[in-house]
């Protein structure tokens, strides 16, 4: 029998903020290969739910197990956590003063301790997957928000991540460039790539998701497939959230 396994497992998290409550006991498991789509309001505590995954933030209550590791654990090894889990920002984060192929490399040499000619062959590879082999010697600067979006997907994927999260990857991103990065993230899940996914963008999640979580007020409120929380959602707060964005 081949039980799936979990990749991310939280249970009762709780994140308080002075006295109140970002998250009030939040359970979310993501099985191995498995593509989530976060949704709701501005507030609902969606990017805090992903930066408490690989402890960005730091929990006050519940378990998160990650890859079978025990994030709150002090004997776990929380660098370990990171290269296994990426994070994609809305703001892309590249460092401004590198290439685009410094971006890609930098990581893969003192983090994972490869040759410099091992790391850039491989960022060249992962250029080359996300279209933009011909700006490896550009600067960020001098990239337009989705190319600068497909670096840092890119400079994501030379972890060898097990699991990706994005948090409102196209956000920031003029309405034609939207699609490109989509894109990309649609050949990630294509090719079997774990992924929890902050978006607004609900024809992705159409497409994309295996499940939609619905969080209101630091809660998750609703979750179901696509075709459950886009026809018959029965949450009344993501009724009137998918009236105003639909
Ligand atoms: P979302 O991503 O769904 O818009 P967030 O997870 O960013 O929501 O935030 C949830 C709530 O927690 C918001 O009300 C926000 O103001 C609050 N919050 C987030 N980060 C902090 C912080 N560092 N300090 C205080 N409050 C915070
Ligand atoms: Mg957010």
């Amino acid at each position: 029998t081949s039980k799936r396994r979990k990749m991310v497992e939280a249970t009762e998290i709780v994140k308080i903020y002075g006295s109140f409550r970002a998250l009030d006991r939040v359970s979310l498991d993501v099985f191995d290969g498995e593509k989530v789509v976060i949704i709701g309001p501005s507030g609902s505590g969606k990017s805090t739910l992903l930066r408490s995954i690989n402890r960005l933030e730091e929990i006050d209550r519940g378990k998160m197990i990650v890859d079978g590791m025990d994030i709150m654990d002090p004997k776990t090894d929380i660098t370990k956590v990171r290269e296994e889990v990426g994070m994609v920002f809305q703001s892309f984060n590249l460092f401004p003063h590198k290439t685009v192929l410094e971006n890609l490399t930098l990581a893969q040499i003192v983090v994972r301790k490869r040759s410099k000619f091992e790391a850039e062959e491989k960022a060249m590879m992962l250029l080359e997957k996300v279209g933009l082999v011909a700006k490896a010697k550009a600067y960020p600067g001098n990239l337009s928000g989705g190319q600068q979006q497909r670096v840092a997907i890119a400079r994501s994927l030379a972890m060898d991540p097990k699991m990706l999260l994005f948090d409102e990857p196209t956000s920031a991103l003029d309405p034609e460039m939207i699609g490109e990065v989509l894109d990309v993230m649609k050949d990630l899940a294509r090719d079997g790539m774990t992924m929890a996914v902050v978006t607004h963008e609900m024809g992705f999640a159409r497409e994309v998701a295996d499940r939609v979580i619905f969080m209101d007020a630091g809660r998750i409120v609703e979750e179901g497939t696509p075709e459950h929380f886009f026809t018959a959602p029965s949450h009344e707060r993501a009724k009137l959230f998918l009236s105003q964005i639909l």
